[in-house]
Parts: structure tokens; C-alpha cells; sequence
């Protein structure tokens, strides 16, 4: 499949400038046009600084079409969003868009598809297509940046404050473009979205030596830990990387991440019914994390098509909320934004469905942020 043309956030400022030559324009634009990008100027229109003859030809020597919207589907009354777009190759992969009195919270993809395998998800039931570059990552967050800025999310003009990466994809698995891409939500303007790293949250299955990897980056983000089982035996079924990293292995790399960083780690747990739920669990997940920073975040499973779990009796919920608050662990539970478009993770991916490869299905799988969504993976599916 071909690569797509490089976009000048995947380049450096010496290789932007001599593309920028290459185009038969003065290099200094290069610059000019980095800045307009992060600083979300969409329209050609505001890049008074650049005469207007060359706008066409910096676009097409340094901002290929990474992006396109295949489908938009709002509801919670306007407050969430979600989006499945077309990639270069034809892949889809959505994202979520989700206001909040206090903050506007973007759910993106790290890949299509996803090769973890767990079996409530519905992004791994269609299994990996591929990784997503530098530039695909950072675009979902920028187009959101752009959406909340006009005022279609949320219904008045507001910034983008928060990311997750919850959405399709295991996001330590493409750490390669990962990676670079948190770097560039972080660095302030020119240089990058300007957000704070605390607000950008990285989700894992537990891919221990990336987690190591993650600290020694050295940026304060968020980590978020798909634990959903505080034993290896249910932990096994429920996420399959629990195979090569047990449980002991997964939370140690927590807490050595939260030592490097002064972060809390949350603890993603998501509650199936009859399955993880069972007061026992509470109190051997509580056990685990006492005296740790961490932060538990119960998410009511999202049920996916074809599955035949569903999500815990809200008084089981309560129940194990209780055994864990009892035990002084903080604990939240997930709202679920987006359940009424299937924009719990990868569900809109899943339905837009597929014939060959470059198209396949990835329904119900869900996203969520740090506080209290559930979201991913319902558009894929859906067409
Ligand atoms: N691969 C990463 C990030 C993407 S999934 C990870 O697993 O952490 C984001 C979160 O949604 C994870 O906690 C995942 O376990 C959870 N999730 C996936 N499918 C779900 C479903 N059907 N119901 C509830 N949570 C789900």
C-alpha cells in the first residue's frame, strides 16, 4: 500500500524547508506554514503572511489529505461526536468527540484494527490491519481541536482540553508513531498543539517494556492500565497479553511509572457481568493497589455485537464500587457518552463493513476517557 506523502509534522525543519525549496519557494515558509497548521488555521484564507499564489503549492508540498470524513454521528444532545474517517489506503478508524461542563475530551485511534485480541472488544475482533503514522495520530486530534473551536460540539465555541488514546488500537504497540506523536500534542505552538500532557491519557493492555519506555520519555502524561481482572487465571481470558505479562509485571511498571512521572495511574476495570465482578475480585483488586497511586475507573461493559456478555446489574456495580471505596481506593464509574450511536470504542469502524481487507468490520468496541466515558469503536461497523 503506498505511503502516503509526508506531512511536514513528520518531517523536520530542515527537511520541511527543502521541500518548501523543492516547490521553487523561499524556505522561510516552511515555518510560516507549521505554525499555521498548529495553530489550527484551517482556512488558507488566514495565512496573511504567506502571499496567496503559494498557499496552494506549500499545501500540496507539505500537507497531504490525511483524513477524510467517511461519516459524523452527534448525540447526547449535541454533547458527543464521533467521527469515522477514511485513511490514504481506505482504512477507517473513528474518534470521539465529548464535551463537558469542565472539559472537551478527544478519544483517538493508534491503529486500524488492533492485534491484542481481547474478547469483549469489538476493535480486535476483526484483528490488526495496521499501524497509524505520526501525522494520522495528531490530525484526529487537531480536526477535533478545530470542531470544538467552531462550536460543534457542546453547542458554543470551546478548546480542546483533554485527549485519550482509548480509541481503536493498542497504543504501546505502535509506540514508533506514538511516541512522536504525544511530543507534538505537547510542545507549545509552533512546534506542537500546545496541550497539557497531564490531560493526554495513554492506554494500555500492559505492554510492560513500552510502559518502561513511556516513563523514560519523559513527559508527565497520564497512564491508564486495561487491568479488568485482578488474577492471572480470569485476566488470561479477558486480555491475552496477560500471557507473556502477568498481572504482578503489568502493576509493578505502573507504580514505577507513577514513581518516575508523580503521576496516578488509573486502573481501567471493565465490569461483565457474572465474569469480574464478584465482591472477592473487589477485595482482591483493592489489595493490590492499597497504599499505591493509582485510581480505579469502572466501566460498565459495553456490550458488542455478537457477544454474549453484558455489562454487570448496576447493584453489582455499586457493590463493587462500595468494596473498593470502603478499602480507601478512589473509584469512579465511567459514564456511558456515546452508547446511543454505538460510540462506545470502534463500533462505528465495525458497522461501515467491508468487503476485503481494507475495509473490515470492527464493531462495538469502546472507548472512554479518564473520567468517565464510554466510547469506541461503533462507527466502523456500521455501514
Ligand atoms: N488498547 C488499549 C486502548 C484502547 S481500548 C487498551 O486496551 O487499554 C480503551 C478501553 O476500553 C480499554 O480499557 C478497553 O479494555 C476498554 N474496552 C474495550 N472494549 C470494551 C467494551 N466492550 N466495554 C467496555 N470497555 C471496553
Amino acid at each position: 500500500m503506498a505511503k502516503p506523502p509526508p506531512h511536514l509534522i513528520e518531517l523536520t525543519p530542515q527537511q520541511r524547508r527543502e521541500r518548501v525549496l523543492g516547490a521553487g519557494l523561499p524556505e522561510f515558509r516552511a515555518a510560516q506554514l507549521t505554525r499555521h497548521w498548529f495553530a489550527l488555521h484551517d482556512d488558507p484564507g488566514q495565512w496573511t503572511d504567506i502571499p496567496a499564489d503559494q498557499r496552494a503549492v506549500l499545501a500540496e508540498a507539505l500537507l497531504p489529505e490525511l483524513l477524510s470524513e467517511v461519516r459524523e454521528v452527534t448525540t447526547d444532545e449535541g454533547m458527543t461526536r464521533k467521527t469515522l474517517w477514511r485513511l490514504h489506503d481506505g482504512v477507517m478508524v473513528e474518534s470521539v468527540l465529548m464535551a463537558y461542563p469542565d472539559r472537551v475530551t478527544v478519544c483517538i485511534s493508534t491503529q486500524a484494527g488492533c492485534a491484542m485480541d481481547c474478547p469483549f472488544c469489538a476493535t480486535g475482533q476483526g484483528g490488526l490491519q495496521r499501524n497509524l503514522s505520526t501525522a494520522e495520530i495528531v490530525a484526529q486530534v487537531r480536526a477535533a481541536a478545530i470542531t470544538a473551536r467552531d462550536g460543534a460540539v457542546g453547542g458554543r465555541p470551546r478548546r480542546l482540553s483533554n485527549v485519550v488514546l482509548m480509541g481503536m488500537g493498542e497504543p504501546l504497540a505502535n509506540a514508533a508513531a506514538v511516541f512522536p506523536a504525544l511530543r507534538l500534542l505537547i510542545d507549545p505552538v509552533p512546534h506542537g498543539l500546545g496541550l497539557s500532557a497531564r490531560k493526554v491519557t495513554v492506554s494500555t493492555v500492559g505492554v510492560v517494556p513500552r510502559m518502561i519506555a513511556l516513563a523514560d520519555l519523559g513527559l508527565p502524561v497520564t497512564l491508564a492500565v486495561s487491568l479488568h481482572a485482578p488474577d492471572d487465571e480470569l485476566r488470561s481470558t479477558l486480555v491475552p497479553l496477560n500471557r507473556r505479562y502477568p498481572v504482578g509485571e503489568v502493576l509493578a511498571a505502573a507504580w514505577q511509572y507513577a514513581a518516575r512521572t508523580g503521576r496516578r495511574v488509573s486502573i481501567e476495570y471493565a465490569l461483565i457481568g457474572g465474569v469480574n465482578d464478584q465482591a472477592e475480585r473487589a477485595e482482591h483488586l483493592a489489595g493490590l493497589l492499597a497504599g499505591r497511586s493509582a485510581h480505579v475507573n469502572l466501566i460498565p461493559l459495553n456490550t458488542t455485537a455478537g457477544s454474549v456478555w453484558r455489562a454487570s446489574p448496576v447493584r453489582v456495580q455499586q457493590r463493587f464500587c462500595e468494596v473498593l471505596r470502603t478499602r480507601g481506593i478512589p473509584v469512579t464509574v465511567r459514564d456511558t457518552r456515546g452508547a446511543g450511536i454505538d460510540g462506545a470504542c470502534g463500533q462505528l469502524a465495525g458497522q461501515r463493513a467491508p468487503r476485503g481487507s481494507g475495509e473490515r468490520a470492527l464493531a462495538g468496541q469502546r472507548r472512554a476517557d479518564d473520567e468517565g466515558v464510554n466510547v469506541v469503536g461503533a462507527l466502523v461497523g456500521e455501514h
